[in-house]
């Protein structure tokens, strides 16, 4: 058992702005646990007035500042808990911070650089490495990806998943076991046997996500992600299995206070927006302090899943992401208020060791026969199943004669052979009840002739009659308590049975025998010679299969997607990433190339070994002389030579592996990219349809049009804001716009998303069903194009569409 207290780090996210600096300091001295210190700026410090402190004082187990890599981070924060969850102990890391603050891109990753992916794939790709490595034991990986919005689980594996939207999917349920054990009903455990076949899992969760995600209800910032690595381990021919579980969980934005401007009361007004995070709250409150007999987990179903990572047994690290900039010091100063009462929190893991009932069979059946054949040569003799027909005989003749023995010395003598014994007991035992069946109808008898000679009294009469009204009552109650204990029986079948079934879904799968039938939605792809790397778009198709994406459009659909998508801020992203990819192919292949020719040179060498060596033999033999003692150096050069060979071919190989992994990446990274721009474009071309439709003709009222989302740029050129949602988020390649918010009467958001079909939202957004208005769009694009091909200025395109 190890006891620790729940371990807190911090995260500060780059600023972009220089004048931020001087709002917080880090204080790391080598031996003492480092201090973040906040510093109000002045300005903000004069809200408080009952509160003249001007600084804060936080202590983490490790602060990291803006610089900080996702290599470090994964190094100091992830892969001491990866490694204990492969010693055999639960772990969690959860994120918590406000929105933006960088809990996504911690725990998951930036969605545009290989170098940004955070700690899900990274521990994903460490412990896949090591269980390779270890070929001493057995193991198997599932995983499971649950959402929890509004109190409500889902579960982002779900095939139904596709393309719809939260409401509609079936929702993940907890139960609880008479042994307070949680199991989560409806939540898919899915085999993942490579680091690629996860991936695909958490790239399928996300993508799933994204889609269901409508401009509504924001489910990014107010939802919850649980990513679960569930581990089982055991050595070969033990009947122990071990478990353990990994959860990776990002919380939805811990913002609550309410902002009032600048200059404004600050830190005055609670107001949760996340309810499930308030009940968090509540249940680290009450763990923090002694002496607390009830934690409140009950109270939300994020607590109750995560009940054993709070207070129990589990490792547990939280990651306190930051944003330090003014207009956020209060928001992160919370944030670190949280952490320290976060730190206070003790857990005790324990290692989580079963015994497999079906292996624990198969060890007392193979420990049985060894003890049988141990007997054997012990007595000499051979032992079969049962006594044969011969020496049943035998036995029941030495039975009647030792019965009829008068002797009182006499002994029956059948030897220490314990089926011998057993036979006599049984045949004495058959012997003595025939006995007294036999004296007991002969008792019968008598009572009836008895019967027969004397008629019954009057008075004996009443009174077996009594006796018999009371024997048929009790035979009454005794009936109708049967039929309830029946009832009550076929119940506690039909619960357990249904428990079963459930726990087959639930996180406590050992081993599952084979491959339970509808676990396993992705197709494993593991391509077995590495040099394939050409074929993994399949996971495009893959993708847009599973996300209900249709591939072709009609042609003015078309048109209008490819102008949306050159000018989307993401498509610099996509276009960078596709050069990398066309370089990483390249570099493939080319490493591919060196390795085949490294093994033909391998092959090359042995072959000139081998001869070189048959040569001397045969020299040997046709001179008449021994062997020379002395080493043939040309074959000294040739081995050496391979052994060198050899050693390139391991460095390539191990490479090619590396960019293996990061292709796969990249590709799936560009893959979700895509997917959010077809999204957006569905969501402005359903807004354009409805705002056409409300102020036809439409062909004339360009200036109803709504903008493109666009590059930097364009923007830049355009006075109005663009976005109604900002994203404020600073990053190096502008933040990919929100779907433009839908009108009144555009209220069936989730409908049309739900589809997410490029061919016929929902009925309730009649216009695009339309043919006429698919060929006023049509018209209008057309228009605009030939504009743009007289005036190709950029100014011109921008300032006749966002006029
Ligand atoms: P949250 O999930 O907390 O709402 P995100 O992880 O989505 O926040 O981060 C918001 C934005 O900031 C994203 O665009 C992300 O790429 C960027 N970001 C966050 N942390 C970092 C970091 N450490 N380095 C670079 N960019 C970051
Ligand atoms: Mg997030």
């Amino acid at each position: 058992m190890v006891k620790q207290t729940i371990q807190i780090f911090a995260r500060v996210k780059p600023t972009v702005r220089k004048q931020q600096q001087g709002i917080y300091s880090i204080d790391e001295d080598e031996k003492l646990t480092p201090n973040l210190e906040i510093i109000l700026p002045r300005d903000l410090a004069d809200g408080f007035v009952n509160n003249k402190r001007e600084s804060y004082k936080f202590k983490f187990q490790k602060i990291f500042d803006q610089g900080a890599s996702q290599e470090t981070i994964f190094e100091n924060i992830a892969k001491p808990v990866a490694e204990s969850v492969l010693a055999g102990y639960n772990g969690t890391i959860f994120a918590y911070g406000q929105t933006g603050s960088g809990k996504t891109f911690t725990i998951t990753g930036g969605a545009e650089r290989y170098s940004d992916r955070g700690i899900i794939p990274r521990t994903l790709s460490y412990i896949f490495e090591q269980l390779q490595k270890d070929s001493s034991t057995i193991h198997t990986t599932h995983i499971s990806y649950l959402e929890i919005y509004n109190e409500c689980g889902y579960d982002l594996l779900d095939p139904r998943h596709e393309a719809s939207s939260l409401e509609d999917l079936p929702k993940v349920t907890i139960l609880e076991d008479p042994d307070q054990n949680i199991h989560l009903k409806n939540l898919s455990l899915h085999q993942a046997a490579t680091e690629e076949e996860a991936l695909n899992l958490l790239f399928l969760g996300d993508t799933n996500r994204m889609i269901a995600e409508t401009p509504m209800n924001q489910a990014s910032t107010r939802s919850h992600c649980i990513f679960t690595i569930h581990l089982s381990s055991k050595e070969p021919g033990s009947a122990t299995v071990r478990h353990a579980k990994l959860h990776l969980v990002d919380l939805a934005g811990s913002e609550r206070v309410a902002k009032t401007g600048v200059g404004g009361q600050l830190l005055t007004e609670a107001k949760y927006i996340n309810l499930s995070l308030h009940y968090l709250e509540q249940v680290i409150i009450a763990l923090s302090e002694k002496h607390r007999a009830h934690i409140p987990y009950r109270n939300s179903m994020m607590t109750s899943v995560l009940r054993d990572s709070l207070g129990g047994n589990c490792m547990t690290t939280m990651i306190a992401t930051l944003s330090l900039e003014k207009r956020n010091i209060d928001e992160s100063i919370s944030t670190c208020r949280f952490a320290q009462r976060v730190a206070l929190i003790k857990n005790e893991a324990v290692l989580n060791e079963e015994i497999d009932p079906r292996l624990m069979i198969i060890r007392l059946q193979k420990e049985i026969q060894e003890l049988k054949d141990e007997l054997a040569i012990f007595t000499g003799e051979q032992r079969t199943e049962a006594l044969s027909d011969a020496e049943l005989l035998q036995l029941e003749k030495l039975i009647t004669s030792f019965l009829d023995d008068q002797d009182p010395e006499s002994r029956l003598e059948v030897g220490t052979d314990m089926r011998k014994i057993h036979h006599c007991f049984h045949h004495l035992k058959k012997l003595l009840n025939d006995k007294k069946i036999h004296g007991k109808s002969t008792v019968s008898c008598e009572i009836k002739d008895q019967d027969c000679q004397e008629p019954l009294k009057e008075e004996e009469y009443k009174k077996l009659r009594d006796i018999l009204q009371q024997r048929d009552n009790e035979i009454n109650i005794l009936v109708n308590m049967l039929k309830k204990e029946k009832k009550k029986a076929q119940d506690a079948l039909h619960l357990s049975s249904m428990d079963r079934s459930e726990c087959r879904h639930s996180q406590s799968l050992p081993f599952p025998p084979g491959n339970p039938e509808g676990l396993r939605t992705l197709p494993s792809s593991a391509p077995k010679q590495i040099q394939d790397v050409s074929t993994f778009g399949y996971r495009s198709s893959l993708l847009h299969r599973k996300t209900g994406m249709r591939e072709e459009m009609s042609l003015g659909r078309q048109e209008a997607f490819e102008i949306f998508k050159r000018d989307h801020a993401d498509s610099v992203t996509i276009e960078d990433n596709k050069q990398i990819l066309k370089q990483r192919f390249s570099e493939a292949k080319a490493l591919g190339e060196s390795i085949n020719e490294t093994r033909s040179k391998i092959g090359r060498l042995k072959e000139e070994i081998t001869q070189r060596h048959m040569q001397q033999v045969a020299l040997g033999v046709s001179e008449n002389i021994a062997m020379p003692s002395m080493p043939d150096l040309l074959e000294e050069k040739l081995r050496s030579q391979l052994e060198e060979e050899k050693k390139r071919y391991k460095t390539m190989f191990t490479h090619l592996k590396a960019l293996k992994v990061e292709i796969e990446h990249l590709q799936l990274l560009m893959d979700k990219a895509k997917m959010k721009l077809q999204k957006e474009f569905e969501a402005w071309w359903t807004e354009e349809a409805t705002s056409l439709q409300v102020n036809s003709p439409a062909v004339n009222s360009l200036s109803h049009v709504k903008p493109f989302p666009q590059t930097p740029e364009f923007q830049q050129e355009t006075s109005q804001p663009l976005f109604n949602k900002s994203n404020v988020n600073a990053r190096k390649i502008l933040p990919s716009p929100s779907p433009i918010p839908h009108s009144q009467e555009h209220n069936s958001t989730s409908a049309s998303l739900e589809s997410s079909v490029p061919e016929r939202p929902a009925s309730s957004v009649p216009l695009t069903g339309d043919s006429q208005t698919d060929s006023d769009i049509l018209a209008f694009i057309k228009a605009r194009q030939s504009i743009l091909q007289k005036k190709s200025a950029p100014q011109l395109w921008t300032g006749l569409l966002f006029s």
